[in-house]
Formats: structure tokens, sequence, C-alpha cells
């Protein structure tokens, strides 16, 4: 199979990557990434002498190279996108750019050479919820530039399987964590703060609510939707593990013995979403999908991993 992972060299499409190699080494990966914030070539420096990988350093709003490699594929797998909410808060434009304009260019592409599209796309486009769980039917309601960006996307996406009868899917995840993930995240920014001894920022009271999953156990949602997924379909992705961040953040400075007294809390991100969390009873019942790493195993593989990078 010859695939096309665009946004390879950030946190959850550089794990994608490695696992399917690992599983099917005979099949073809060429990764299409601008090297923008979030990206890192270390990620996949194990691929180095990889022939069935590729790497080509560019925007997919480039069409130029879109058109040259998409009629040589099977699928593509679309990660590539701004994606820190706190920064689309404090310049969206990059955001239209790639998250929304960028799936413009690529859905063209699609459209043109009738190749399979799997969006990546998030849990935030559903909005804050008090009670109960999202289920893929429910109405968006995005609260940052960043959700808002990736709701646009999935809009266009639907006109675009509706009008134009593609084979695309899309789904939909809950906040990842694990190795490779970009310094100014949440968990990684707990781990490497708690690991020099500083302050740890935490928003407001710390009671926000995420749902998290570890980044493996999201891959291999998606290996699923890849393979077994119904055209014109969403799936959401989720392991039901729903934290306060001050949880979250004593949970690690338990686990890397270091003191409480880290925690410090500071004004809280405008319009701050409550809480996350959805409904992945679909993927679980159809995809047979499920998640296989709890968030004890999760949390102690990422904190090592991010440990053994401080030791080299
Ligand atoms: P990341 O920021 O670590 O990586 C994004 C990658 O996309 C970077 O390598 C960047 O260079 C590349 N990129 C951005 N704009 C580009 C453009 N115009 N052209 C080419 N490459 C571009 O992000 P991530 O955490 O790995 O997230 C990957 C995808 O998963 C995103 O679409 C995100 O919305 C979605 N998602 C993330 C989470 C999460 O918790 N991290 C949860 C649900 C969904």
């Amino acid at each position: 199979m010859n695939l096309i992972i665009t946004g390879g060299l950030g946190f959850i499409g550089s794990t994608f990557i490695l696992q399917i190699l690992d599983k099917y080494p005979k099949f073809k990966i060429l990764n299409i990434d601008a090297g923008l914030i979030g990206s890192n070539k270390n990620n996949l420096q194990s691929l180095k002498n990889n022939k069935n990988y590729k790497f080509i350093k560019s925007d997919i709003n480039n069409t130029k190279v879109l058109e040259k490699h998409i009629p040589h594929c099977d699928a593509i797998i679309n990660f590539a996108a701004e994606s820190h909410v706190d920064r689309s808060i404090s310049g969206p434009k990059p955001f239209i750019h790639s998250n929304v304009l960028g799936v413009y260019s690529i859905l063209e592409s699609i459209r043109k050479y009738k190749k399979k599209l799997i969006q990546v796309s998030t849990d935030e486009v559903f909005g804050s919820l008090r009670k109960g769980s999202a289920m893929e039917t429910d109405s968006f309601n995005p609260a940052s530039p960043y959700a808002a960006s990736k709701a646009s996307a999935e809009m266009l996406i639907k006109s675009y399987i509706t009008t134009y009868d593609l084979d695309i899917m899309i789904t939909r995840c809950t906040n990842n964590y694990g190795p490779r993930q970009f310094e100014e995240k949440l968990i990684p920014k707990i781990i490497c703060y708690a690991i020099k001894n500083k302050k740890i920022p935490v928003y407001g009271t710390g009671k926000n609510i995420r749902d998290w999953i570890y980044v493996g156990d999201h891959c291999n949602a998606l290996q699923k939707v890849l393979f077994k997924g119904k055209r014109g379909e969403s799936y959401n992705i989720s392991a039901s593990t729903e934290l306060t961040n001050l949880k979250i953040i004593k949970k690690i400075l338990k686990k890397m013995q270091k003191s409480e007294e880290l925690i410090h809390f500071t004004p809280d991100r405008l319009g701050h979403d409550y809480r996350y969390s959805l409904d992945s009873s679909k993927i679980q019942k159809s995809l047979r999908w499920s998640p296989k790493t709890d968030l004890d195993k999760g949390l102690d593989l990422t904190i090592n991993w991010y440990l053994e990078k401080v030791r080299k």
C-alpha cells in the first residue's frame, strides 16, 4: 500500500508512520510536512535509511506537490494542522491557512484523482460539555479559533462527500499524550518543567476536564479506520479517561517524586472550554477497536521517554 501522510513530522503523524512501518514494512510512506510549529525531524530519525519512507518538505497548500504525488497513492491521512489552542487565540490566521485552506487544497486533489482521505479531527469541534459525551451526529459548537478551523474543515469535507461522492472518513479524537509531543502542550510541559524544578503554570482553578488517550491507541484506531472504515462516515475516538487538569498534574508530579509546590495558578485562558467528552461506542462496535494503554502505563511510558531524552 502507498500512503501519503501529511503533517508526519508532528507528534501523532510521526507515531502513526512508525507504527505502520513497524507492522507493514513493505508499505511505502510519503510524508509531506512544512516543518512548522510542532514538527521535529528527530521524531523520524530512525527511518533515515528506510527505503520505504520518503519525506518532502512542503506546505499542503502547494497543489503542484500534491498533484505530483497523489495520483500514485492509495490513501492520504491528513494530520497537518496548526494544533495549539493558545497560539490560535493570539494569532488565528495560520490556523485558517493550514487547517481550512490546506484541507481545501487536499480535497481538490483527491476530487481530481478519486483517492481515499482520512481527516484527523478533534473532540474540540463539539465545544464544552457540562455532562454526557458527544456522539458522531451531534452538532458543532467550537469555541476557540483552533476548534472553529477544524470544524470548518469538517463542514467543507462533508460537502465534498455529498456533492462529489468522495471516499473520505473523518476521525475525532480526545487529548493525546505520549512520546514525541511538542513541549508546549500540557503533559510534556508538566514533565519537562518538573525535571527542571520549574514552576508549572495552571490556568484558572485547574478544574477544567480533559479526556486523555495514549497516542499509540489513537494511531491503532486510525489503522482500523484506514483498513475497515466505511466511506463517508465519521468516528469518535476516546479512551474515556476524564481528569481535571489539576488531577493529572498531581498524578505526574507524584510519579516523578516532585513536590506539588511546583504548581502555579495563572489567569484563565480566554474562552477556556470546561470539559470535552466523546462517546466512542461506534468505532468500538463497528470496527472492533478498543484502547489498550491505561493512564498509569501511558504516563509511565511518556515520563520515561522524556527522562531518557534529557539524559541523551
Ligand atoms: P503537531 O502540532 O504535533 O503536528 C502538526 C504537524 O503538521 C507539524 O509537523 C507541522 O509542521 C505540520 N503542518 C502544519 N501546517 C502545515 C501545512 N500547512 N502544510 C504541511 N504541514 C503542516 O500536531 P499533533 O498533535 O500531531 O496533531 C495532529 C493532528 O491531530 C492535527 O490535525 C490535530 O488537529 C489532530 N488532533 C490532535 C490532538 C492532540 O491531542 N494532539 C487531538 C485530536 C486531534
